[in-house]
């Protein structure tokens, strides 16, 4: 079998670790530059102003320090907070009492708001949600724009001299030159980045780099009933890369929709496959499906053909939606369940409890099975309230009638306690990390189901179960 070990470097090259540092430098290089900058200022107003001129711009030199100190130690979303925070302020102050604008000098401390907004835009993205990113940065470049424009600030009496602001402001305008330059050449090397590793992924779907892996999903009795299909990218330079990196990419770039319909197809030419052996022939296969891709009005139509292309029985194939497609339409994506359900194929609510959930929108899908989200099952033994929540969502499935199946067991105390509270189906590394099919096989057709149940396969079968999923 191909090793399908993901390098360290591989993942320390990964898109997401690679725009952390990019936002890092950012932030080492502001912050020394915002920490030398406001001490020269902080000690030049001391020296020709006083003490009380001097306090505007001192905050920007522990906020400068502190920034570069967590970037070093690999919070740099912490020091950017941080720094924003202080230099937005040292910022606004430096324009309003010392830095206002006379007949001789226009002010020009405010420029700074430029780079800084530049800087926040790139920081945020990945980790603050849309509409508060631009809420933010829209604040910043709407001060500005105001500073600009107006002369608006406190008792002209406050303001330095025009000679020192002279002097001032042509240093003021370099330096924010510089750190708009730099902030535009770290956007770029980003946006490269992305659109390099989004033509990889383009080329891994046409070139065939993509596979399936499949975890065990078993009954009660420990008997293998089924797999899930999980997307593995065996990337010829980066190795192993994880689906949590990359399907956020792919549905971004819309490449989620010929990425589902390769899982579709190759999950039905490997029923097709189990159905061959006598002791796999029960197997079902659950594929993820994301919100983009059952969107698409054709999504019913060439899922049915799949299933025919292969001549598999279309009750062998389950589809996981999680709770992100109630989102919107929720008509359209009832009407496509409902037809594919009467066709054979049953829905999965994957991920329960995480999402949005309306009690309303459950009893109008129609879900035959939940799957208790594996951020419940973790903490089953030490926090009553995941305890809690894994219970009501089991007794929530017996009620409507739904099948509930556990993901992420991982010890045999969480297996226990879920059977007692009546959950009956279970997925998680203790029955099997995700594997190649042929793997699946062999488990399912050597093992006997105690021994599988209880004896956890080795770590090394898939090589991407310990990656963080979303982090
Ligand atoms: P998911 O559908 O919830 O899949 C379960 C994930 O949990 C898998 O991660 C699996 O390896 C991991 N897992 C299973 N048992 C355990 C356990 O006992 N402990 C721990 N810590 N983890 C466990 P994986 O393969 O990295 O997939 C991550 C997610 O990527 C999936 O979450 C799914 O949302 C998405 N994904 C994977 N394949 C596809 C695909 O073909 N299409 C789409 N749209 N999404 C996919
Ligand atoms: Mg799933
Ligand atoms: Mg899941």
């Amino acid at each position: 079998m191909q090793s399908t070990n993901p390098t360290p470097s591989s993942r320390a090259n990964s898109l997401g670790a690679k725009h952390l540092r990019r936002v890092a430098l950012l932030l080492t290089v502001s912050g020394w530059l915002t920490a030398v900058m406001t001490m020269g200022w902080t000690l030049g107003l001391w020296h020709l102003v006083g003490w009380q001129a001097a306090l505007i711009p001192f905050p920007g030199v522990p906020a400068g320090l502190l920034a570069v100190w967590f970037a070093s130690r690999g919070h740099p979303y912490i020091g950017g907070a941080i720094q924003c925070g202080a230099l937005c302020t040292v910022v606004c102050l430096t324009c309003l009492f010392l830095d206002q604008t006379t007949a001789q000098m226009p002010r020009t401390t405010h420029l700074f708001l430029v780079p800084l907004a530049t800087g926040m835009y790139m920081g945020m993205r990945g980790s603050v949600a849309a509409p508060v990113r631009h809420a933010l940065v829209g604040c910043v470049f709407l001060t500005f724009v105001v500073l600009a424009c107006t002369s608006f600030g406190a008792q002209p009496d406050h303001n330095l001299p025009d000679a020192l602001r002279i002097v001032g402001g042509k240093i003021n305008t370099v330096a924010a030159a510089v750190a708009m330059y730099v902030a535009m050449h770290i956007m770029q090397a980003d946006v490269e980045a992305r659109n390099a590793y989004e033509a990889d992924l383009r080329e891994a779907v046409r070139t065939g780099q993509l596979m399936l892996h499949y975890q065990p999903q078993v009954d009660q009795d420990g008997r293998v009933q089924g797999a899930e299909a999980l997307l593995r990218w065996h990337h010829p330079r980066r190795g192993m890369i994880s689906p949590g990196e990359f399907i956020p990419l792919a549905e971004k770039s819309g490449l989620i929709v010929p990425m589902g319909e390769w899982v579709i197809d190759t999950a039905c030419a490997h029923l097709a496959q189990l159905a061959r052996h006598p002791g796999t022939a029960h197997l079902t296969i659950s594929v993820n499906i994301s919100v983009h891709q059952i969107r698409q009005p054709n999504f019913v139509v060439r899922a049915m053909a799949a299933i025919e292309r292969h001549g598999v029985d279309p009750r062998q194939l389950k589809m996981e939606l999680t709770e992100s497609v109630f989102a919107r339409d929720m008509d359209d994506l009832i009407n496509k369940m409902k037809v594919l359900k009467q066709y054979g194929v049953s829905f999965s609510l994957d991920d329960f409890g995480t999402g949005y959930s309306s009690l309303a929108y459950l009893k109008r899908l129609p879900l035959e099975q939940l799957k208790i989200d594996q951020a419940f099952v973790r903490d089953l033994l030490t926090q009553p309230r995941d305890l809690a929540i894994a219970k009501t969502i089991i007794e929530l499935g017996n009620t409507m009638n739904m099948s509930v199946m556990a993901e992420g067991v991982e010890t045999r105390e969480q297996r226990q306690i879920l059977e007692s509270m009546g959950c009956r189906q279970f997925q998680g590394y203790l029955f099997g990390k995700p594997m190649p099919l042929g793997a699946l096989i062999e488990l399912t057709t050597q093992a006997a189901p105690a021994a599988h149940v209880f004896t956890p396969p080795e770590p090394a079968a898939d090589p991407l179960c310990d990656t963080p999923l979303h982090a």
